[in-house]
Parts: C-alpha cells; sequence; structure tokens
C-alpha cells in the first residue's frame, strides 16, 4: 500500500486522480489532500478517501472547513493550513506519491519540496518545471526522487523513450521528440477575430475538459510553449530536437522519433486518467477507467505544422528557453499575470502575447541559479505584467 499525497486535489487533473485511485484502493491510501476553493467538493473527498490531513491556503477556509467536518462527525482529519503546510505534507515520512496538480506558480516550492525529500513525483504542474528548471532536475537528482510526467504528452513521451532511459539522462538514439498539440479552439478562427473572444470561448476545448488557466492557454498554445520547455528538461534536449505537430484529433498524445527512422507513438483516448494510472501503476499497469480507443469512429488523423503568427506565444517560449537564466520564469509570470487579467476581462485575447514579449524584453537576464533568484524574477515580472495592463486602459 503506498500513501499519496494530491496538491490540488480539488481541480480537474485531482479529481481524476482520485477517480483512478478509487478502482484501486488496496494500492493506495490518501494520506492529504490540498485545496485553495471548493470546500464542497474537498469535504466529498474526505468522506470518501479520509486523509490524514487536509490543507487550505487560508485561515478563515480552514476554520469553516474544520467546523464542516466536527459538525458531520468526521474526526482523524488534521486541517492545516498555509503555504508552508504544503511543503509539509508534501515531504511527510508516510507519503510515497506526490501528485503535484496545483496550477501556477503557486505550486513549485510544493512540488520542490516533494522532490527534495525523495518521492515519487507524478508531476502535472508543468508551471513549477519550466520556472525552476534545472534546479528543479537537480534536486530530482540529489535525493533520487523519481519524476513520472502527468502531461498527457510528457506522459506518452516517457512511454516511447527506450526501456532503460531515466529522466534526466540523454536518451542514445532518439533523434527528435514530435510534441502533438491539439491547436485549441481557435485553429481555424480568422486572425482578424481574435481580438474579441471571450473567455467561454477560450475556454471550450475542443477534445479536453480542464481548468481554466490551462484551457486560455491551449487556445493560445503557450500551453504547448511550456510544454516545448517541460519537455527539453524532462528528457534532456534542445529545443531544436523539440517539434510541435498539430494534430486536431487528440489521439497520438506524442511522439519519438529515433536515429534509424522509427518513429513512435502513444495513442489513447483524450482521458487524463489514462496518464495518470499509467504514472500510479507504473512500472506496472492497472485500469483507469477510460473507454477503449475506437480508431473506426475516429476515421482519420490529420498533422499539421504550427503558424507562429497565429500563435505568437509558440515563438516566445521557444526564444525563452533558448535564452535561459530566469527567461523562462519571465515567460511563465507574464503568462499566468496576463492570462488571469483576461479571464477577468481586463485584458483581450490578443494582448496576452503583447505583455509576455514587453516583459521578456524589458526583464533582465540573469542566472537562474537558485530559487531565491528564480522567485525574484517571477515577482518582478509580475508587477511589470500587472502596471502594462493597467496602463492599456
Ligand atoms: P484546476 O484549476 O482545475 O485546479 C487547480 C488546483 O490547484 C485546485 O485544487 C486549486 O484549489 C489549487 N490551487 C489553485 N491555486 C492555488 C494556490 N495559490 N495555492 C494552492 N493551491 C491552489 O487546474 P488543472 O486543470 O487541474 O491543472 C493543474 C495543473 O496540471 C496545471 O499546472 C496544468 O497545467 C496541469 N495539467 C492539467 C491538465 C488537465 O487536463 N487539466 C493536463 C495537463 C497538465
Ligand atoms: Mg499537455
Amino acid at each position: 500500500m503506498k500513501g499519496i499525497c494530491i496538491l490540488g486535489s480539488t481541480g480537474s487533473i485531482g479529481v481524476s486522480t482520485l477517480d483512478v485511485i478509487a478502482r484501486h484502493p488496496e494500492q493506495y491510501s490518501v494520506v492529504a489532500l490540498t485545496a485553495n476553493n471548493n470546500l464542497d467538493r474537498l469535504f466529498e473527498q474526505c468522506l470518501k478517501h479520509r486523509p490524514v490531513y487536509v490543507v487550505l491556503l487560508d485561515q478563515a477556509k480552514a476554520d469553516e472547513f474544520t467546523l464542516k467536518l466536527k459538525s458531520a462527525g468526521l474526526t482523524g482529519i488534521a486541517v492545516l493550513r498555509g503555504a508552508e503546510a504544503l511543503e509539509q505534507v508534501a515531504s511527510l515520512p508516510e507519503v510515497d506519491s506526490v501528485m503535484a496538480a496545483i496550477v501556477g506558480a503557486a505550486g513549485l516550492l510544493p512540488t520542490l519540496a516533494a522532490a527534495k525529500a525523495g518521492k515519487t513525483v507524478l508531476l502535472a504542474n508543468k508551471e513549477a518545471l519550466v520556472m525552476s528548471g534545472s534546479l528543479f532536475m537537480q534536486e530530482v537528482t540529489r535525493s533520487g526522487a523519481r519524476l513520472l510526467p502527468i502531461d498527457s504528452e510528457h506522459n506518452a513521451i516517457f512511454q516511447c523513450m527506450p526501456a532503460n532511459y531515466c529522466a534526466g539522462h540523454a536518451a542514445l538514439g532518439v533523434r527528435r521528440i514530435l510534441l502533438t498539440a491539439s491547436g485549441g479552439p481557435f485553429l481555424n478562427r480568422a486572425l482578424s477575430d481574435l481580438h474579441d473572444v471571450t473567455p467561454d470561448q477560450a475556454c471550450a476545448h475542443p477534445n479536453w475538459v480542464m481548468g481554466r488557466k490551462i484551457s486560455v492557454d491551449s487556445a493560445t498554445m503557450m500551453n504547448k510553449g511550456l510544454e516545448v520547455i517541460e519537455a527539453c528538461l524532462l528528457f534532456n534536449l534542445p529545443p531544436e530536437q523539440i517539434q510541435v505537430v498539430i494534430h486536431p484529433q487528440s489521439v497520438i498524445h506524442s511522439m519519438v522519433d529515433y536515429v534509424d527512422g522509427s518513429v513512435l507513438a502513444q495513442m489513447g483516448s483524450p482521458d487524463m486518467r489514462i496518464p495518470i494510472a499509467h504514472a500510479l501503476a507504473w512500472p506496472q499497469r492497472f485500469d483507469s477507467g477510460a473507454e477503449m480507443l475506437n480508431l473506426f469512429a475516429i476515421g482519420q488523423l490529420n498533422f499539421v505544422a504550427p503558424d507562429f503568427e497565429r500563435f505568437p506565444n509558440l515563438r516566445l517560449a521557444y526564444q525563452a528557453v533558448k535564452a535561459g537564466g530566469v527567461m523562462p520564469a519571465v515567460l511563465n509570470a507574464a503568462n499566468e499575470a496576463a492570462v488571469a487579467a483576461f479571464l477577468e476581462r481586463r485584458l483581450p485575447f490578443t494582448g496576452i502575447p503583447q505583455i509576455i514579449e514587453s516583459c521578456m524584453e524589458r526583464v533582465s537576464q540573469r542566472p537562474a541559479d537558485n530559487i531565491a533568484a528564480v522567485l525574484e524574477a517571477d515577482g518582478e515580472t509580475r508587477a511589470l505584467a500587472e502596471s502594462d495592463i493597467k496602463n492599456r486602459g
């Protein structure tokens, strides 16, 4: 029986993770659940999975939740509060695996704590890796943590890598990675329409149901940009060896192209329970609850080259990873600020890449040689992005 901590249990990935775990109660026991909102969902999760710890970010919610547990007679669950408690539960001795499923930079320190503590880290929170880059990978190597990718593309690549491959080691014989992308809801929209698209239109992803931030990232293709950076780090390849391929059906989740001309692909329904179950059961396999792939119903698979004019964020992400240093953290922070503003209707959709590019031009490049430097660049960029957003009126 393995103990698991789920950082961000009330989100889309958190819910799918608990769904898979519920199918295999003899293999996993839930030690800790953490959330920032949606107390009703968290309460249902507590009823069903009986964690030992729950972490909420703010005091008022923690107090409210404690009362809720008490009045339902649910005892034996400790309610902790604050960002430090996230790091604490991610490194508990009774925790074997940590599902890193907080969205954005807020997940960095707890995910890093899990890596430092040598846990099996199931990594969904790509922003944490993009920001901290090789610092994160060094911690994984130093502590002997195991890093298993949850992002469907990276999980696919992991499955197509040589059997003796282990994250962070260059894989011999790999020529390039073909990173697939659906192209999101605006793949074929007239460019002149993009200025006026609404948050709900941007979040209406054709194939996947996800949290709102990553849904907007899919519409701008920043999600793929972050994934290019994620792939460079996880698989130790330069950006020149990562080719983005638009594949609107989302059936192939990515491919690995070998020097002998073999191309290995991983396919499946667009259901995040597949990569989640893969990582939870690894190196074995178990049922995820996903539907069997019906190739006859799908009929055909299409592939298109990405268009950097339609998706300037993809160009900016390649630029950031090539620049190195704090630039990936700057890219990420500017994007988080711009996406939040777009979701709050303070910024048009087409303003997102403009804010990011302007931040990347103005924040001074420096080495990302410690976490404090990364967090400083993150804070500086957010302040700059916010003032840009305000100044646009
Ligand atoms: P979501 O918005 O549905 O859930 C986010 C979770 O994090 C929630 O539990 C929320 O309460 C918690 N949270 C939010 N802000 C927080 C904060 N400041 N401090 C602590 N907790 C906080 O997001 P999601 O779609 O589940 O995505 C989670 C992560 O997984 C993201 O990094 C995303 O890029 C990645 N991911 C998601 C999918 C998907 O299909 N949803 C696929 C691949 C990768
Ligand atoms: Mg993905």
